[in-house]
């Protein structure tokens, strides 16, 4: 039996630290129940692993290269050290050096967050995913590399890592190996949040040494800050698309309206996640659709960033954070609107609703509301003709961490299934008790090496776990199911979880929004809105 690995292991200099092996992971229902039905977990190439550093548990997400020389790996700690200097200056980190110094300080050890952990459980608990694992190596390089004394008193305090270069490069990827969800924070009878000090160490990689998952940086808010979004759409490529989806719409519908663009004086600004323009149009058709019909005063923007809500910053970038909220804020303010909503996209509502808080003010502090609330609103005003009988489906609802656990919306949803989706039943547990997706903080985007193998395996292993068991009974794939997950992340994992264990076509589950349920359920129109077709996926 292998030696149970401990804090001071991290530095190890012989080879990759932890072993997974999908038989001790958290056992699925029927019919993932035998080990041949378990998707086996991609190693790295040799020639892979000759380059990029996988030394942490053999996956990859911040696809660190191996240093080449002593004063390369010098460099990376020096650098490493500075960036967490940093982290503990007023002037360097004011946003968050309170909330980081109230974790850093108060940890009771008593493990009550492990067991809430996802990704720690689903891994048949292995000690590197436990939720203060990474808290404690940060606490303890703290002691001994930066706080005065700390290098000749911290073995006295606990304070034992020895920081080299293969501590730096799996802490490094450890911060990839949480989803942020929170779920060990809402347990924690001191109310630590060990994301937020996974974040600050995102931090560190990101702002001082220039590391971060090319999915999450170049691709991603550097991406969006340089051509208006993230997924590389233009404005010019948003109007041509709108065009399409107009079209689109009155092939399903009938229905021939013009979305309304950049109408300054509406009174509400919505904001997609750009990737449902190109990944699941259904959804912004939806709420064109139901909005249209609601009679509501709306706009959607052309302005650079003013048609992706996305913000990958509030993920592991302070820097990149503000400049996206700020331009969210100038493209409402300039375009007089009372109101933004965003639309289903969970981390776009964390990072403009709440973190945004800290950093919008005066004129730029323009409310912002989620678009659950408003369908609720809609719905329960009867403005909309539904038939619930024309989702005669099984049903099941995903919580985004983002939405529910942190920003408390649990029942507009619950609401709206309740009335338009007969056949709805909750996923145990549920709520702000809800297992995150397994693509939270980014995973869902992020493609590269073996990466999605962990993020589908492990991540997602106790979502995909719920799911079977909501459906129960019905997972014959000739009874169409629907996955209601109204955010486009989620979406994004649920797309790369269902596809890894195959289980459309083995058990008939699909996914999508709330807003195309809605519309589904309208009964304005002759043929149904949501179709289930595996071969279209
Ligand atoms: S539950 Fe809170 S106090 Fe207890 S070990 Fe976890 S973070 Fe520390
Ligand atoms: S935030 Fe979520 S994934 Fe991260 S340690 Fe806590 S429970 Fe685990």
């Amino acid at each position: 039996m292998p030696k149970p690995i401990t804090l001071r292991d991290i530095g190890n200099t012989d080879g990759q630290l932890v072993r997974l092996d999908p038989a001790e992971f958290v056992p699925l229902p029927h019919p993932y129940d035998r080990p041949d039905a378990q998707p086996p977990l991609r190693s790295l190439t040799e020639s892979q692993r000759q380059r990029l550093d996988d030394s942490l548990d053999g996956f990859t997400a911040l696809r660190l290269p191996r240093p080449q020389s002593r004063q390369e790996e010098e460099k990376l700690v020096r650098s490493f050290l500075a960036g967490v200097r940093r982290l503990l200056s007023r002037d360097d980190n004011w946003t968050f050096l309170g909330p980081l110094m109230l974790r850093l300080d108060y940890c009771a050890k008593c493990q009550t967050c492990a067991e809430a952990c996802p990704i720690f459980v689903a891994s048949g608990r292995k000690e590197i995913y436990r939720p203060t694992f990474r808290s404690e190596l940060l606490r303890r390089i703290i002691k001994k590399y930066v706080m005065p004394g700390g290098r000749i008193w911290g073995a006295f305090q606990g304070a034992d890592i020895d920081l080299n270069w293969h501590t730096v490069a799996r802490l490094g990827e450890l911060a990839y190996r949480c989803t942020l969800c929170r779920r060990c924070a809402q347990v924690c009878p001191i109310g630590i949040g060990n994301a937020l000090l996974t974040r600050e160490i995102r931090k560190v990689f990101s702002q001082e040494m220039g590391l971060a998952p090319v999915e999450l940086h170049k691709l991603g808010t550097v991406q969006q800050l340089k051509t208006g979004s993230s997924t590389g759409m233009t404005p010019a490529a948003l109007l041509d698309s709108i065009e399409l989806m107009e079209e689109e719409v009155e092939e399903k519908t009938g229905m021939k309206f013009d979305w309304p663009v950049d109408r300054e004086g509406a009174d509400l600004l919505l904001i997609h996640n750009a990737g449902e323009f190109l990944s699941w149009p259904e959804n912004p058709e939806a709420f064109a659709i139901i909005l249209e019909k609601a009679g509501i005063s709306y706009t959607l923007s052309s302005e650079l960033m003013g048609y992706d809500a996305v913000n990958y910053g509030v993920w592991y970038d302070d820097v990149q954070f503000a400049r996206i909220a700020r331009k969210h804020a100038e493209v409402a303010r300039k375009l007089r609107v009372k109101k933004i909503v965003i639309g289903e996209c969970g981390h776009a509502h964390k990072a403009l609703t709440v973190v945004a808080d800290r950093l919008l003010a005066g004129e730029m502090n323009i409310p912002r509301e989620s678009c659950l609330t408003l369908l609720d609103h809609i719905v329960s005003s009867g403005r909309l003709k539904l038939d619930p009988r024309r989702n005669d489906f099984p049903v099941t609802l995903h919580d985004p961490c983002n939405i529910v656990r942190l920003m408390g919306i649990v029942e507009p949803q619950r609401r709206i299934l309740r009335k338009i989706a007969p056949r709805f039943r909750e996923m145990s547990p549920n709520g702000v008790q809800n297992y995150c997706c397994g693509g939270g903080s980014g995973f869902a985007i992020m493609d590269g090496v073996n990466f999605p193998d962990w993020r589908s395996g492990v991540a997602g292993r106790m979502k995909f776990k719920q799911i079977l068991e909501a459906f129960a009974g019905e997972l014959d794939p000739s009874i169409p199911k629907y996955v209601c997950a109204p955010c486009s992340n989620c979406k994004g994992q649920l797309r790369g979880l269902l596809d890894y264990f195959d289980a459309t076509r083995k058990c008939g589950i699909y996914y999508g929004g709330l807003a195309e349920l809605i519309v589904n359920a309208m009964t304005d129109f002759e043929k149904p809105f949501i179709s289930f077709d595996a071969d279209q996926l």
